[in-house]
C-alpha cells in the first residue's frame, strides 16, 4: 500500500492545487465562490481553465468532460480532447474559460418527463465551482449542472444546490436571532453505502443479474444469513484485496473512504466515508458507486448495487447521515453537554421534527423506486412509514417543554465491563434504534430508507427544502417578537403539541407499530406507486416553488419520470424472466423430464419384481410442475403484453405493480420448486449457493 497521505486527493484539483497554481487574486475569488456561492467572472474562469488544463495534462489527461447528473440517477459524460489545430498540421492543447463554464451536450435522449421533445435537443451544462474537478482515466472531469435551452432543470444537482441555498438563507436568519452572524450554513452528509460482490464468471451466466441487477429466479439455499456469521465477520482475502484497492482509488479522488466491513447477508459489504458538504457527498457517492463496480472487475468480481439482488437475505440500502453546519464549524444539531439548556439546538431540532411530520410523504417519494420496494417494510430495512427516533433523553426534554415542566438532565453513565483492566468511558445517553427510518444519532439525523443504487440527491433535495421551509416559518415568527426566549419556547412547545406523532422510539418492524401509526394518522405508502403521486401534491409543489427549487412543470415531469422508471424496470424484469424461462429453464427441465421418464420406462420394461412407485410419483410431480411452468410462462407473456392497454403513467405503473409483479412471482415460485428437484448437472445457471458462497 502506498503512503496514504501522499496519494490522497492526488487526482483532484483541490484547494491546495489551486493555491499552488492560481494567481493569488484568482484563488481568493474562487474560494469566495466556493464558500459563499458568489458567481465567477469570465476572466477568472479563463485563468482557472488554463491552470486546470496544465495540471490535468501533467496527470496524463488528453480530454475534458462536463460531468453531470441527469434524471437517470447516474452520471453522464461526453469527452472532448484539448486539441486545437495550428499551422503545419500540428495541434496545441487548449481549454478556455468558456469551455470550462458552459458545455452543450446534445441532450435529447435523457429523461425529461415530457419537458422537451426530441427536436428541442439543446441542453446546457454549467460548471459547478463548489465541487472539485478531478482526473480519471485520462480525462479532466468538471462537475456541472444540466438544464435545457428553455431553462428547465434536467438534473439532480441544480435543485440540490438550490435547496442548499434555501437552507443557508433561512438558517442564517435563525442564527442571527441568537446573535450569530455566520458566512454560510451548509448541510453535511455522510452516505454509508451497502453492496454485494459476486464472482464475475458466475455473474456472466445469469441474464437476470446482467440485465436487471437482481436474481429473478433462485431457490432458497440451505444456508442464508441465519447464523449471523457474516456481519462484521473477517474479510475473505479476495474481498479484502478488493477493498484495499477500492480505498486507494477513492482516496486518489479525494473521497474520505473511512469504514469498511461485512454486512448481514452473505457476500454483502459496506463502505462509509467521512461526511462532507451535501453537494460534495453526492458527487462522491456517485463516484464511489462507479469505482466499486470498476475495481470489482479487476478482481474478477462484480459489484451489485441493486436494492434486492437476492430473495431471502437482506438487500442493500444507503444511510444518509445529515446535519447542518456553519462556516465557523458549528454543527447545529450538536446538543452539547446540556441539551435541555441549548435552546438554539432545540429550535433547529423542532424544525426538523415539524418538517418530517408535515412532509413525510415527500420523504417517502424521495426514496421510491421499484428496487427499494423490495426492502422497505420487509423487516430488513425501515418500514414505508416515515417516523423519527429521538431517544429517551431528547423526547423527555421536548415533552417537558410541551407540558411546561422543568426538564431533567440525564446523568452520564460509565460503561461497566466488570473488568478492571479495561478502560472506562462515558456511555452515549441513548442507544441507537436500528429499525427507525429517521433516527437522531447523537449530532446528526440518519435517514435510512434510501436504496443502495439511488443517487442521494433526491432525498437531500427534499430534506433541505422542507427544513428550510420550517426554519423560514420559525424565523418569520421570531421577526415579530421582542421576547426571543419566550417565543422560542412557544415554538418548541407548539411543534411538540402538533407534531409529536412523528416521534416513535419503539420497534418499527413490529405489527403493532403499523396499527399505531395508522391511529396516529401517519402515511403508510407501501409501494412506490402509492408514494409517487405525493410528489405533485399541492403542498409539495408549493414548497418547491416557494424556495425556488423546482417549478410546477419540473415537479410534474419528475413525477412522470419516476413512474416511467418504475414501469420500465418491471417490464425489463418480466421480459428477462420470460427469456430465461423459455430459453434456459424450460429446455433444461424438459431434458431432465426425458431422463427421468426414460429411466422409469426402462425399469418398467424389464419386468423385474422392483417397485417403481416412488419414481412414478416423482415423475408425475415433475411433469405437473413442468406443465405449470409452461402455463405460468404463458400467463406472464399475456400480462406483459396487456400492459400497454393502460392510459396514464400512473395507471401503467399500478398495472405493473398489481398484475405483472404478481405473475412474475408465481412463475418464480414454480421454477424455484423445480430447481430443488432437478439435478445440478441439468440446472442451466449458477444457483444461490454458487453466487452467495463463492470462494
Ligand atoms: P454507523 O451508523 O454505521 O454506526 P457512524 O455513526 O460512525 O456509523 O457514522 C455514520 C456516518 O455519519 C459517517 O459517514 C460519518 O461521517 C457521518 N457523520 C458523522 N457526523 C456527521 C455530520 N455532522 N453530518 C453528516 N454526517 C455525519
Ligand atoms: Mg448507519
Amino acid at each position: 500500500m502506498s503512503d496514504v497521505s501522499a496519494i490522497f486527493g492526488c487526482n483532484v484539483f483541490n484547494e491546495s492545487v489551486m493555491q499552488a497554481r492560481l494567481p493569488k487574486a484568482v484563488f481568493k475569488a474562487l474560494k469566495k465562490t466556493m464558500a459563499e456561492g458568489k458567481e465567477v467572472s469570465r476572466e477568472i474562469a479563463d485563468v482557472v481553465a488554463t491552470a486546470m488544463k496544465d495540471w490535468a495534462i501533467e496527470k496524463g489527461a488528453t480530454h475534458y468532460t462536463h460531468w453531470f447528473q441527469p434524471m437517470t440517477g447516474i452520471t453522464a459524460e461526453k469527452h472532448d480532447a484539448f486539441i486545437s489545430p495550428v499551422e503545419h498540421g500540428k495541434v496545441i492543447m487548449e481549454f478556455s474559460g468558456k469551455e470550462l463554464i458552459k458545455g452543450e451536450p446534445d441532450a435529447s435522449s435523457f429523461p425529461s418527463g415530457g419537458l422537451r421533445v426530441t427536436f428541442e435537443a439543446r441542453g446546457y451544462t454549467t460548471w459547478d465551482p463548489t465541487s472539485y474537478a478531478f482526473v480519471k482515466d485520462g480525462t479532466l472531469y468538471i462537475p456541472t449542472a444540466f438544464g435545457s435551452y428553455g431553462g428547465e432543470v434536467l438534473d439532480k444537482k441544480t435543485p440540490l444546490l438550490r435547496s442548499m441555498e434555501a437552507i443557508d438563507k433561512q438558517a442564517k436568519r435563525i442564527l442571527a436571532k441568537f446573535g450569530k452572524n455566520v458566512t454560510r450554513v451548509t448541510t453535511t452528509v455522510g452516505a454509508e453505502q451497502e453492496y454485494f460482490l459476486v464472482d464475475r464468471a458466475m455473474y456472466k451466466q445469469r441474464k437476470d443479474l446482467i440485465l436487471t441487477g437482481r436474481t429473478l429466479f433462485g431457490a432458497k439455499p440451505p444456508k442464508g444469513q441465519e447464523m449471523d456469521d457474516h456481519y462484521f465477520g473477517h474479510l475473505r482475502t479476495r474481498v479484502s484485496e478488493y477493498m484495499k484497492d477500492l480505498d486507494e482509488e477513492l482516496w486518489k479522488l479525494g473521497i474520505l473512504a473511512k469504514t469498511k466491513h461485512n454486512e448481514v447477508a452473505p457476500c454483502q459489504h459496506e463502505l462509509a466515508p467521512i461526511f462532507g458538504t451535501t453537494n460534495l457527498a453526492t458527487d462522491h457517492n456517485q463516484l464511489t458507486m462507479e469505482m466499486m463496480k470498476k475495481v470489482a472487475k479487476r478482481h474478477n468480481l462484480i459489484c451489485l448495487l441493486h436494492e434486492k439482488p437476492f430473495a431471502g437475505v437482506n438487500g442493500s440500502g444507503k444511510h444518509n447521515n445529515w446535519a447542518m453546519s456553519t462556516s465557523d464549524g458549528e454543527n447545529l444539531l450538536e446538543p452539547g453537554k446540556s441539551p435541555k439548556d441549548n435552546t438554539q439546538f432545540l429550535l433547529f431540532l423542532a424544525a426538523v421534527i415539524k418538517a418530517v411530520d408535515e412532509y413525510a410523504d415527500l420523504l417517502r417519494v424521495s426514496v421510491a423506486s421499484a428496487g427499494n420496494d423490495h426492502r422497505l417494510g420487509a423487516n430488513e430495512a425501515p418500514p414505508a412509514i416515515i417516523s423519527m427516533f429521538l431517544g429517551d433523553e431528547l423526547t423527555g426534554i421536548l415533552e417537558a417543554i410541551e407540558n411546561g415542566e422543568e426538564a431533567q438532565a440525564v446523568k452520564k453513565q460509565f460503561m461497566e465491563t466488570g473488568v478492571d483492566a479495561l478502560p472506562k468511558f462515558v456511555k452515549d445517553t441513548t442507544d441507537r434504534n436500528r429499525t427507525s427510518p429517521f433516527a437522531f444519532t447523537g449530532n446528526k439525523f440518519e435517514f435510512r430508507s434510501l436504496g443502495s443504487s439511488a443517487s442521494i440527491a433526491s432525498a437531500n433535495i427534499v430534506l433541505n427544502t422542507i427544513v428550510a421551509e420550517e426554519l423560514q416559518k420559525f424565523a418569520d415568527i421570531l421577526d415579530t417578537r421582542d421576547d426571543m426566549d419566550v417565543a422560542v419556547m412557544e415554538i418548541i412547545r407548539d411543534t411538540m403539541k402538533n407534531h409529536k406523532r412523528i416521534i416513535f422510539n419503539g420497534n418499527n418492524y413490529s405489527e403493532e407499530w403499523v396499527k399505531e401509526a395508522e391511529r396516529r394518522g401517519l402515511h403508510n405508502l407501501k409501494t412506490s406507486v402509492d408514494a409517487i403521486p405525493a410528489f405533485e401534491s399541492e403542498e409539495a409543489i408549493k414548497v418547491f416553488k416557494k424556495h425556488g427549487i423546482l417549478s410546477e412543470t419540473e415537479v410534474r415531469s419528475r413525477c412522470e419520470i419516476l413512474l416511467e422508471n418504475y414501469s420500465k424496470t418491471i417490464n425489463i424484469e418480466a421480459l428477462t424472466m420470460l427469456d430465461m424461462a423459455k430459453k434456459e429453464i424450460l429446455p433444461a427441465i424438459l431434458n431432465y423430464n426425458k431422463s427421468v421418464f426414460e429411466t422409469l420406462k426402462v425399469k418398467q420394461e424389464l419386468g423385474l419384481n422392483i417397485s417403481v412407485e416412488k419414481e412414478q410419483a416423482y415423475a408425475v410431480k415433475l411433469s405437473n410442475l413442468t406443465e405449470s411452468l409452461m402455463s405460468k410462462i404463458e400467463e406472464l407473456d399475456k400480462v406483459v403484453l396487456d400492459a400497454k392497454n393502460n392510459n396514464s403513467e400512473l395507471e401503467i405503473a399500478k398495472y405493473y405493480r398489481d398484475y405483472v409483479l404478481e405473475a412474475m412471482q408465481t412463475l418464480r415460485m414454480v421454477s424455484d420448486e423445480l430447481e430443488t428437484m432437478v439435478s445440478s448437472a441439468n440446472w442451466p445457471f449458477p444457483t444461490y449457493v454458487d453466487l452467495l458462497f463463492y470462494v
